[in-house]
């Protein structure tokens, strides 16, 4: 049988093959242990009938451990240079369909209902480019769309962020607006030493199981998600001056006093230490009193 392609001998080999250099610029680091890939497959629990949408595959190592346990991979790599190695790679797996985009730019609702009708449950991973995380993760939740988990790679800092709670330094509009659309949990840790070329710092996974409804009801999403951005635009500065600077102007002083008062905020506390819930009622209170 043919050694894994996440292999360092065998990636090694199918990189210098190709005569392929890694673009930094496209988050290019490959992962080259296979313990690691098998812990991101348990996390994702996919099966045997499941789907599964690939970002940035790079030369194939995740997706080869998806097409053993998947039914079916679609697979999204921006990088052209990379699809003759990855038709190579590939081959022995008929699963696996590889498509050269920008996940940015792919209508994933049409990847879901036509390259994916036939599966039972839908689940997106990569081991994602530094340098796009946040956009790409923001993107699919807000997108809404009918999957049941996501699991990635990412930057251990930006992990951090996402799983936060209230009151803790890393906690932000990141951590909430993941956590309205899902459930994030940190499922491991990642050193530098298992990626090729070795990125600056380290790395983790983290599984969002998507949530049906989210935690809180508010009146107007929009509005919530500008109340919260507000809140933190200078994180040392209060809740009051945040939102009056950022959301409401000086002319509404009053109403934002009422509407903090109403919704039982202190105007003295800084947007890091309320929660969700606390948000959601601020919002709904602010917009009473501006509309
Ligand atoms: N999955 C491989 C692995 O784990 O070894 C490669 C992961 S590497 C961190 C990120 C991959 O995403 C690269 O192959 C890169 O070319 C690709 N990529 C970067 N930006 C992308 C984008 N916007 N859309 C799709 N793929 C992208």
């Amino acid at each position: 049988m043919a050694r894994e392609i996440a292999a360092p001998g065998r990636t090694k080999e199918i990189l210098e093959h190709h005569g392929f250099s890694f673009k930094k610029s496209l988050g290019q680091n490959f992962l080259i242990d296979r313990n690691i890939l098998e812990k991101i497959v348990l996390a994702s629990k996919a099966g045997s009938e499941d789907g599964v949408v690939e970002i940035g595959p790079g030369i194939g190592g995740l997706t080869e451990h998806f097409a053993k346990a998947a039914k079916q991979v679609e697979a999204f790599e921006i990088d052209g240079r990379l699809l003759p190695v990855l038709q190579e790679t590939m081959a022995p797996y008929p699963n696996v369909r590889i498509w050269n985009e920008d996940i940015l730019n792919v209508d994933m609702r049409r990847v879901l209902s036509e390259d994916l009708q036939d599966v039972q449950e839908v689940i997106v991973t990569g081991n994602l480019p530094y340098y796009v995380t946040t956009p790409i993760i923001m993107n699919l939740l807000e997108q809404r769309l009918p999957i049941t988990r996501m699991v990635f790679m990412m930057q251990k800092e930006v992990a951090e962020r996402i799983a936060a709670e209230p009151g803790s330094k890393n906690y932000g509009s990141l951590s909430i607006a993941a956590q309205y659309f899902a459930e994030p949990v940190k499922t491991m840790i990642v050193p530098k030493t298992v990626f090729v070329p070795k990125p600056n710092v380290d790395s983790a996974v983290v599984r969002f199981e998507i949530r049906d409804t989210p935690p809180v009801q508010v009146e107007d999403e929009a509005f919530f998600f500008r109340v919260i951005k507000s809140a933190f635009a200078q994180r040392r500065k209060t809740l009051w001056n945040n939102l009056q600077h950022n959301l409401t102007g000086r002319e509404q002083r009053e109403e934002l006093g009422a509407a903090l008062q109403e919704a039982g905020i202190d105007s003295g506390r800084r947007g890091e230490t309320l929660t969700m819930q606390e948000f959601a009622r601020l919002s709904d209170s602010i917009q009473h009193r501006l509309h």
